[in-house]
């Protein structure tokens, strides 16, 4: 397994915080203390905040994503945002199916692989979460439950495509509860997902496919979730408030 096939991707996702001043501000702190990074950024803000951010970021080393989009191309879907709107702005970023909107907005894995193919179709780069709830890891079936999101997930995704996708192994009992996964387990995780990744297309697909691991990641436990063969960097909730601990997982991903 050889990690310098790929790059590193360390996004943050802002999640429902910060308004357009805010935005302005955390992105002028954070551009100066990132911008050496040997790794990818991005970062995900809530709608309103995504063309302050495209703004702010010019001529720095960051990306700008979504942290949704819906899969029509525009219709009766009162308070949905299509992806070629997300496009038509400058995003180059969306994460698609984050535990917060399977678990408080229904979403599900066919509803994910819909607004994949439909983030796909108009240019973005999807970040893809998959990941299992407490109860399943304590049954025993995480594998069987992260296999079968990426699987849906990636029904329809060309290999081809798959330059254009980033998974994210986030363990829902980890998301904002500072409990992290353990390197050992983060590894394991991501390892597994990138062989039904060889399995779905081939090894050289799966080998160049970011896999990221998200879960209370901070600056304190970045280093050591990085140093796994398989975990490609991280999706950062928390943490990504604050420009100095995401500067700090942004230098632990560089190394
Ligand atoms: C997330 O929102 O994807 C996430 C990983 O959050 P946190 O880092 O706060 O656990």
């Amino acid at each position: 397994m050889n990690k310098n096939l790929r790059k590193a991707v360390i996004a943050g996702n802002w999640k429902m915080n910060k308004n357009r001043a805010e935005a302005k501000a955390l992105v002028g702190e954070l551009a100066p203390l990132i911008k050496d990074a040997g790794c990818d950024v991005v970062i995900c803000t809530p709608f309103t905040d995504l063309d302050v951010a495209l703004e702010a970021t010019k001529g720095t080393n960051m990306g700008v994503g979504a942290q949704n989009c819906h899969w029509a191309k525009s219709g009766a879907f009162t308070g949905e945002i299509s992806a070629d709107m997300l496009t038509e702005l400058g995003v180059q970023y969306v994460i698609i199916g984050h535990s917060e909107r399977r678990q408080y907005f229904g979403e599900t894995d066919l509803t994910v692989n819909q607004r994949v193919r439909a983030a796909l179709d108009a240019g973005l780069t999807v970040i893809l979460c998959v990941g299992e709830l407490l109860e399943q890891r304590e049954q025993g079936i995480t594998r069987e439950i992260c296999g079968m999101q990426t699987r849906v997930a990636l029904g329809g995704v060309s290999q081809d495509e798959m330059k254009k996708i980033i998974v994210a192994y986030e363990p829902v009992w980890a998301i904002g509860t500072g409990k992290t996964a353990t390197a050992e387990q983060a590894g394991e995780v991501c390892g597994f997902i990138r062989s039904v990744l060889a399995d779905l297309y081939d090894q050289a697909t799966a080998d160049a496919t970011p896999i990221q691991y998200g879960g209370s990641m901070n600056a304190a436990n970045a280093a050591e979730l990085l140093s796994q063969p398989d975990v490609d960097g991280g999706l950062i909730g928390g943490a990504s408030l604050k420009p100095a601990d995401f500067a700090a997982i942004v230098a632990a991903a560089g190394k």
